[in-house]
């Protein structure tokens, strides 16, 4: 199969609208990473997804809607649920809910309830407005890949195995949705991701977080993560760990093909004078931006080893960490 990249115009979103209409996949743009959508309504198109991505049919899709009311269509919405759609959609909070019986078991991998979440992107907003349903969608990367920030990265791990990327360019967050289960009292977060917790916190109260960490560690074990092609370790946060990081660089110095590069903030980049560095931003939150976006230029430049600073715990902190983690498999340094 061929696959053709459409620049994210009127009439190619509308291209795409019918294809995703006729039970065909679309990988399009969101303000969090690229997705792979099929109609969530339809079984056979949502099995296509799995099976470009190599997906385990165990880990369930989130599915995207164009409007608040489409939300009610495939789930249940308690009160809890019913703040954070008006407070936080359109944007990158999905929510879990009791799934309603138009959701074939496919697309939800036989669990009772699915994650619904409504993008804020105009192209993805568009693109599923117009297909009239709604959008089941995992991110647009081989399985235990980095998720994609940009059109090229979906070809890189797709070209072949879907008909048609729409490229809306780069994705304006760079990391994936932050998901709550609302079916658990108190509601459980599962993924840290772009909306800061303490922020769905502050509108639903309790909330039972402590789990994240545990969590992300908990899905080491089970090969969902994902897999740099260069290996990634990362220091921990502290005062000194410039010296650290310089210490492990420069370790390996003289092993044959090392080709290792430091993931830093600008601010600390005179500290790794004369080795390869590549730049996260001044924030914790550029940081977290523009993380699969460096892993990927990274392995392009054929770095074997990316060594990252660590970030301080809390906010987009705690979602930066938990991808370190996925991504080092646990490797601190
Ligand atoms: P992705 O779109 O690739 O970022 O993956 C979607 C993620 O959403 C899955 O890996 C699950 O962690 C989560 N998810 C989707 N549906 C459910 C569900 N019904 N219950 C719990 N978690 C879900
Ligand atoms: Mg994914």
């Amino acid at each position: 199969m061929d696959t053709v990249i459409l620049e994210a115009n009127e009439e190619n979103i509308a291209k795409c609208a019918e294809m995703l209409k006729k039970g065909e996949v679309v990988a399009f743009p969101t303000e969090t990473v690229y997705g792979l959508g099929a109609n969530a309504l339809d079984a056979v198109a949502a099995a296509k997804i799995f099976k470009a991505k190599g997906r385990p049919a165990t880990n369930p899709l989130i599915i995207h809607v164009a409007d608040k009311q489409q939300i009610y269509s495939v789930a249940e919405v308690n009160e809890g649920a019913r703040k954070l759609i008006d407070t936080f959609m359109p944007g990158a909070l999905t929510l879990v809910l009791p799934k309603k019986g138009n959701v074939p078991d496919i697309v939800t991998a036989g669990y009772d309830t699915v994650a619904v979440r409504m993008p804020d992107h105009k192209v993805a907003l568009e693109l599923i407005s117009k297909a009239g349903v709604p959008v089941c969608a995992p991110s647009a990367n081989t399985s235990a890949r980095p998720s994609p920030t940009r059109a090229s990265h979906v070809y890189d791990d797709l070209k072949g195995k879907i008909p048609v990327i729409l490229d809306g360019g780069m994705c304006p967050l760079g990391l994936e949705s932050t998901i709550v289960d609302m079916t658990k009292t108190p509601p459980k977060v599962l993924r840290a991701g772009a909306v800061e917790i303490d922020e769905v916190a502050k509108v639903i109260g309790d909330l039972d977080t402590e789990k994240v960490m545990v969590d992300t560690l908990a899905a080491l074990k089970v090969p969902v993560g994902y897999v740099p092609k260069a290996e990634l370790v990362f220091s921990a946060f502290y005062d000194n760990m410039s010296d650290v990081i310089n210490k492990y660089y420069d370790s390996n110095k003289n092993v044959h093909g090392y080709r290792p590069v430091i993931f830093c903030m600008n601010f600390n980049a005179d500290k790794y004078k004369g080795r390869n560095v590549m730049l996260m931003g001044e924030s914790v939150a550029e940081y977290a931006k523009l993380l699969f976006e460096r892993i990927r230029e990274a392995e392009n430049l054929d770095y074997n080893l990316i060594i990252a600073e660590g970030v301080p715990m809390g906010g987009m902190g705690t979602t930066v960490l938990s991808r370190l983690i996925k991504l080092s498999g646990g490797k601190v340094i």
